[in-house]
């Protein structure tokens, strides 16, 4: 099953469209991020400059590409997107780059994916505005300078640890985005259950919303399939009731855990006497993605306290023994972090 965190289909990407936020009033949430952002975008037009570069980092699903879009449509600009592994060659970046007008916004998604030489033509784009471009080979090789227009670049990464330095330090807003609280996401549930115009009650929304994983774009999607389930059963509301029915049907337990979540912590456990274990042996024993581990699941069950990474692995911590109803043996790691 394609993971919908990091792989939106094309329908996804017209409902997307759809119910995401166009405009700063409308984001719910992270509220000090939209605070001080507000006031850059306001001090950058005051000015008639463009706004700074600016960085966006967090788990996938918390709203980076639609900050981004808000960014373009409050300073009134266009908006360029791409992704880092779409960028293969400096023609392309080029072309990108000398079709942006003043003050547009150029977003580069998982931006830690860039080829290094790519990366290496954005520095002087991003700071002077040029872009060195080297034409021809051999000895007819020579570098030509394109003056670019101030634009803003808005790069997006789930792993901000990856940007080398010089990229890091050219951006000029850094923003982390953090998970969001049940209320909130509750929050997100009414306005996306209004857009699509059906029913939906407090409860309901609150349902979905507490087994999200703190994430908009799995409530957007548990809402829809919740939908489904209502409408098979004649409802044009969504309470609390079909909204257990939905989740349980799709596998997604009382706190928002999934089956992969669980394949995991059981591994950790079960195979590994509670950690601590490398990612790559974990990966293999769970048939998962050492980078999907890493950027969507880990995160979550870091900060729900089902496990812990510690410099040897990772660890399943004591929430997750008593989860699976699991008792530590002797010699378990876990022990370490007896934290119920
Ligand atoms: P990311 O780029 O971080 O992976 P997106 O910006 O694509 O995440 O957000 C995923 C979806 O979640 C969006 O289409 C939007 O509908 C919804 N969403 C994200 N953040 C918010 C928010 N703060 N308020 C309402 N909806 C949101």
């Amino acid at each position: 099953m394609q993971n919908p965190l990091l792989n939106p289909s094309d329908k996804e990407d017209t409902f997307e469209h759809n119910v995401r936020p166009a405009s700063i009033g409308e984001f719910i949430g992270q509220k000090k991020v939209i605070q001080n952002l507000s006031v850059f975008i306001q001090a950058a037009k005051k000015r008639g400059e463009a706004l700074d570069h600016v960085i966006l980092s967090g788990p996938p699903g918390l709203g980076k590409t639609t900050l981004a879009y808000i960014i373009a449509h409050e300073m009134g600009v266009k908006m360029r997107p791409t992704t880092g592994p779409v960028l293969e060659k400096p023609g392309d970046l080029a072309g990108m780059l000398t079709n942006l007008e003043e003050g547009d916004v150029l977003f580069i998604d998982e931006i830690h994916r860039l080829n290094p030489v790519i990366e290496e033509y954005l520095y002087s784009a991003m700071e002077d505005y040029k872009l060195d471009i080297v034409i021809d080979s051999g000895p007819n090789a020579r570098s030509v300078q394109i003056d670019l227009a101030r634009f803003t670049l808005v790069g997006a990464t789930t792993r901000k640890g990856l940007l080398t330095a010089p990229l890091r330090a050219r951006f000029g807003i850094d923003m982390r985005l953090d998970y969001y609280d049940v209320e909130l996401l509750q929050r997100i549930a009414l306005r996306t259950a209004h857009i699509l115009q059906f029913g939906i009650t407090e409860e309901g929304a609150h349902e979905i919303a507490r087994r999200s994983r703190g994430t908009p774009r799995l409530v957007n999607k548990l809402l829809r399939r919740t939908r489904d389930f209502a409408q098979v059963d004649e409802l044009d509301t969504i309470d609390a009731k079909v909204a257990d029915k939905a989740l349980n049907a799709l596998d997604v337990d009382q706190n928002g855990l999934d089956d992969m979540d669980i394949r995991i912590l059981r591994a950790i456990i079960e195979n590994y006497s509670g950690g601590p274990v490398g990612l790559g042996t974990l990966a293999v024993a769970v048939g998962e993605d050492k980078g999907t581990i890493e950027e969507v699941y880990e995160p979550y069950l870091i900060k729900e306290g089902f496990m812990q990474r510690t410099p040897k692995g990772r660890v399943a911590a004591s929430r997750a023994y008593s989860y699976l109803g699991l008792k530590p043996k002797s010699g378990d790691n876990s022990d370490l972090f007896n934290n119920s």
